[in-house]
């Protein structure tokens, strides 16, 4: 196994870092970015190269001094490997990956009920399921969920658990020696695709994601905006249309109203079981999300109708975000965003309305719609916290 990160400091550090996230890299490209002497890189990467941490690798352009190509720096990303975990209301999906992310295997188990000690025991026997696949050991398992999560272990609250106060890295402890972090699955997500992901190269971008729930992500100056409150799913209320359907709390055409799954699904099934429609599709059986969006690419009206406007609403949403944060990029994702194709066309009229007309579009980048998405951002929480330390 290749030497470990923690006892690096200052510009070791960023060194390493710089490597990590866009290496190879060359010396001289090292020494600009750290702002080092040519002398100083040679003295800090040495032991780092005697290590195992960083290796030198062949590619790199001639050197004119030497006449020979550089040797660009690089680290070895299966030299460590980390195992992400999502939880959702009902089951547990994984990942393992390397250092860099990169997702070598997956696999997903049901959760026999919400009773912490059976969750834990869940994704003890997944997380050791993967584990197998792993020829260098695990150096950090990350675990995420929706709900608020302090410390880095404790779940203050779990909405698709119903937890409360519950130990989830202490119970862990009883399972596995391997360093666990707890995360909120947005705020995992959001660190996923700022280092590895679709934010890589963007110093601010926003994440918007559709599914179960409304999520927000920020990132500004490179760094995550985060705080305890991020995972309330605060923009899940945002008033989006004046004529859209009633929420819990009473307000009108509110994103949670017009954007999750669910919402989507039950506003096509009643169009479609509604006076005068002449549908041979109507069924007792609820339809799914995908068929109901299948059914818009067809052309049924009524389903139609419902994706375009879920659509137009969220094509407001991204020009709220972006008019407040003015991000170099919006990325999308979460288990819905199919909608983002489906209702490409309502999006940007969407979107337009309430942009300036001179602004351009900010670039949206799309995530995948699995859950695996969400199960390697839990990864990344891991990644970062074994290479940055706690
Ligand atoms: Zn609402």
């Amino acid at each position: 196994m290749a030497g470990g990160w923690q006892p690096l400091a200052g510009p070791a550090h960023r060194v390493a870092l710089e490597i990590l996230l866009d290496g190879p890299l060359s010396r001289a490209e090292l020494a600009r970015r750290v702002g080092l002497s040519p002398g100083s890189l040679t003295r800090i990467t040495k032991p780092m190269l005697e290590s195992g941490l960083l290796v030198e690798v062949s590619g790199g352009p001639v050197d004119p001094r030497v006449g020979r190509p550089s040797q660009p720096l690089d680290v070895v990303p299966a030299a460590h490997h980390f195992v992400g975990i999502k939880l959702t209301g009902d089951q547990a999906v994984g990942v393992l990956t390397t250092l860099r992310a990169e997702v070598i295997a997956a696999a997903e188990l049901p959760l026999p009920d919400h009773a912490p000690a059976a969750v834990a025991a869940t994704v003890a026997e997944l997380t050791k399921t993967l584990a197998a696949q792993s020829d260098s050991g695990l150096s950090g398992l990350g675990i995420s969920l929706g709900g608020q999560v302090v410390g880095k272990s404790e779940v203050r609250s779990g909405s698709f658990l119903d937890w409360y106060d519950v130990p989830l890295g202490q119970l862990m402890s009883a399972h596995t020696d391997v360093p666990v972090v707890v995360a909120n699955d947005l705020t995992a997500l959001t660190e996923a695709t700022h280092w590895f992901g679709a934010g890589r190269g963007a110093a601010r971008f926003c994440l918007i994601t559709i599914g179960a729930g409304i999520g927000y992500g920020l990132v500004v100056h490179d760094k995550i905006v985060d705080t305890p409150e991020s995972s309330l799913g605060l923009i899940g209320h945002h008033p989006l249309l004046p004529d859209g359907p009633r929420c819990e709390r009473g307000h009108i055409g509110c994103a949670s109203t017009l954007l999750t799954t669910d919402a989507i699904v039950s506003q096509v099934s009643a169009a479609l079981d509604g006076p005068g429609s002449a549908d041979s599709t109507s069924t007792t059986r609820e339809l799914t999300y995908d068929e109901c969006l299948d059914l818009a690419v067809k052309g049924e009206p009524a389903a139609r109708q419902v994706v375009d406007r879920a659509g137009y609403a969220l094509g407001r949403l991204v020009a709220t975000a972006a008019n407040f944060t003015l991000p170099d990029r919006v990325v999308l994702g979460g288990e819905g965003v199919r909608l983002v194709d489906v209702a490409h066309d309502a999006l940007l009229e969407g979107l337009h309305l309430d942009r300036h007309p001179e602004s351009t579009d900010p670039p949206i980048v799309l995530l995948d719609a699995s859950f695996s998405e969400w199960a390697r951002g839990a990864a990344v929480i891991a990644i970062q916290t074994f290479v940055l330390g706690s």
